[in-house]
C-alpha cells in the first residue's frame, strides 16, 4: 500500500482506487503558458511525475489530467505588450513546456486540457452555481462565488472561519490576497483595454473565465464530479484549491478530491529564487550552463517532496557524480561475461522489499535511494571479488530497470546525453582503428578529449564518457 500524506486530513493515507473505478484519476495543475516555466515549477512537475510513476509501480492504473492556463490576467497581457493573438503569444511556451517536461524524462500525462478548449464548461458550471445561489453578479459584470454559501470553506487550508472576509474582493484579478479569504471571481466581464480581442460570450455576457473556475471544470468535465487525486505546489493550497473545492461540492454535492497531495517550494541557494536576485533558473539556463537534463530531474526529485528543496550548483555537480557511479555501476554489470556463480535472487528480493517500503512511506525517496546505493556497494564488491556470474548480473539489471520505472534517471543512456559531434567522432576513430589508420583515430581522440569527454578502451570494447 502506498501511504501519502492528505494535506486535508493531515495524516497518511493509502492510496487505492475508488469503488467501482479501474482507474486512479489523478488531476495537477499546469503551468500559465506566458513565460519559460522555472525549476521551482519543474520539481513540483518532476514529483508529480514521480508519484505517477510510484502509483503504477504499485499496480494501480492511472489516468492524469494536467492543464494548460492557456488564458488569465498574465497571458493577455503578455500577448497585448507583444502585440500578438493570445494563441500565438502562449504557443511558444506551451511548446517550450513540453520540451523541457521530455527533456526531464516525465511520463507524458493521459489529457493535456488547454482552458480555452473547455469555456463551455465553465461556463455551465457557473450558471449552475448562479442558479444555486452560491454565485451573484458585481457592480461590473462580474461575477462571484459567495465564500459563505459554503460554510466547509477553508477546511483544505485549515483557515479558522473569523479569517474570511466576505464580499466581492476589490482587486478582481487572477492574483490573491494572501492574508485574508474573500468572495471571489468566476467570470470577468470584458473590458476592452484590459482584454484585447480575448472574450467569449455567455449568458451573463462578454467575458472570460476566472482561473479557479478553469481547474474545476475541467477536472468534473474529463475525470467526474469525484476524484481520487489532486496535486499542485503548496502555494496552490490557498486559495487556488480551496475555491476548487468550493465550487465543485457546491455545484455536485459530493465530495471532489480524496486524496490531496502538495510538493513544498524550491529555494535557490538558501534563498527564494528571484530575478532580482539572480538565482533564477529555467531549464534552459541551466542547460546552458552544461548541466543534463538527468543531473536537473536527479537533483529535483531526491528531496522528499514535503521539505523545502534547496537547489544549489554544487548539488547539480554531486548530482553528476551520482549518476556516474550508476552508469559505471551499469556498464561494469554488462561486462559481465563468466558462467556460474551463486543465484542472486533472494537477495535482489530483499532489495525490491526494502524499496518499496521505502516508497510506500509516504514517497521516501532519499530512503529509497539509500537503498539503491547499499545494493550497488555489495555488488560492486562481488564484482571485485569475481563472484557475479553472468546470469546474476543480468538479474541485477533487470532490477535496476524496474527501479528506473519509478525514477527515471538511470537509463536515460549516457549516449544520450552526449552531443552528436563527440559520437560522430568517436565513430570515425572507431573505424580508423579498425582500417590501422592510427593518425586519423589519434585526430578523433584529440578532438574528443578537448571537448571534455574520454574513450576507455578495454577488452570488452571501447566507450565515450564525459570526463569526470
Ligand atoms: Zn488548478
Amino acid at each position: 500500500m502506498l501511504n501519502i500524506y492528505n494535506t486535508e486530513s493531515r495524516k497518511k493515507e493509502p492510496i487505492s482506487l475508488a469503488t467501482g473505478q479501474d482507474k486512479i484519476r489523478m488531476y495537477t495543475c499546469g503551468p500559465t503558458i506566458y513565460h519559460f516555466a522555472h525549476i521551482g515549477n519543474f520539481r513540483t512537475y518532476v514529483v508529480e511525475d514521480l508519484f505517477r510513476r510510484a502509483i503504477l509501480y504499485f499496480g494501480m492504473p492511472i489516468v492524469q489530467v494536467m492543464n494548460l492556463t492557456d488564458v488569465d490576467d498574465k497571458t493577455i497581457k503578455g500577448a497585448l505588450n507583444a502585440g500578438v493573438s493570445l494563441g500565438e503569444y502562449t504557443e511558444k511556451y506551451k511548446k517550450a513546456f513540453f520540451e523541457d517536461l521530455e527533456a526531464l524524462n516525465t511520463q507524458p500525462v493521459e489529457i493535456i486540457a488547454p482552458a480555452t478548449s473547455y469555456i463551455d464548461a465553465m461556463i455551465a458550471m457557473i450558471e449552475k452555481l448562479l442558479k444555486k445561489g452560491v454565485a451573484y453578479k458585481g457592480k461590473d459584470g462580474d461575477i462571484f462565488f459567495s465564500i459563505k454559501k459554503f460554510p466547509s470553506y477553508g477546511r483544505l487550508s485549515h483557515l479558522k472561519l473569523d479569517e474570511l472576509k466576505e464580499g466581492a474582493s476589490e482587486r478582481v484579478t487572477d492574483e490573491y490576497e494572501k492574508e485574508a479569504a474573500s468572495d471571489f471571481v468566476l467570470w470577468k466581464a470584458y473590458k476592452p483595454d484590459r482584454d484585447g480581442d480575448t472574450f467569449w460570450e455567455s449568458p451573463f455576457g462578454k467575458g472570460r473565465p476566472g482561473w479557479h473556475i478553469e481547474c474545476s471544470a475541467m477536472a468534473n468535465a474529463l475525470l467526474g464530479d469525484s476524484i481520487d487525486i489532486h496535486m499542485g505546489g503548496v502555494d496552490n493550497i490557498f486559495p487556488h484549491h480551496e475555491n476548487e473545492i468550493a465550487q465543485c461540492e457546491a455545484c455536485n454535492h459530493s465530495t471532489f478530491v480524496r486524496h490531496w497531495i502538495h510538493v513544498e517550494h524550491l529555494l535557490v541557494d538558501g534563498k527564494k529564487m528571484s530575478k532580482s536576485l539572480g538565482n533564477f533558473y529555467t531549464l534552459r539556463d541551466l542547460f546552458a550552463k552544461g548541466y543534463a537534463s538527468r543531473e536537473v530531474r536527479y537533483q529535483l526529485m531526491t528531496t522528499h517532496y514535503r521539505t523545502q528543496l534547496n537547489f544549489t550548483l554544487d548539488g547539480l555537480d554531486s548530482a553528476r557524480h551520482t549518476l556516474r557511479r550508476i552508469d559505471d555501476f551499469i556498464y561494469r554489470l554488462k561486462k559481465v561475461k563468466q558462467e556460474g556463480g551463486a543465484s542472486i535472487s533472494p537477495y535482489i528480493a530483499d532489495v525490491r522489499k526494502a524499496f518499496k517500503q521505502a516508497l510506500a512511506d509516504d514517497l521516501n525517496i532519499s530512503v529509497a535511494i539509500s537503498v539503491l546505493f547499499d545494493m550497488i556497494r555489495e555488488i560492486n564488491s562481488r564484482l571485485d571479488q569475481k563472484a557475479l556470474g553472468l546470469l546474476a548480473s543480468e538479474e541485477v539489471i533487470v532490477f535496476l530497470k524496474e527501479v528506473d520505472q519509478v525514477l527515471g534517471v538511470l537509463f536515460t543512456q549516457e549516449e544520450e546525453s552526449i552531443p552528436p559531434e563527440i559520437m560522430e567522432a568517436f565513430e570515425k576513430r572507431q573505424k580508423a582503428r579498425a582500417a590501422k589508420d592510427w593518425g586519423a583515430a589519434d585526430h578523433a581522440r584529440d578532438f574528443i578529449q578537448s571537448k571534455g569527454y574520454v574513450i576507455e578502451d578495454s577488452l570488452d570494447g571501447s566507450r565515450v564518457k564525459k570526463q569526470s
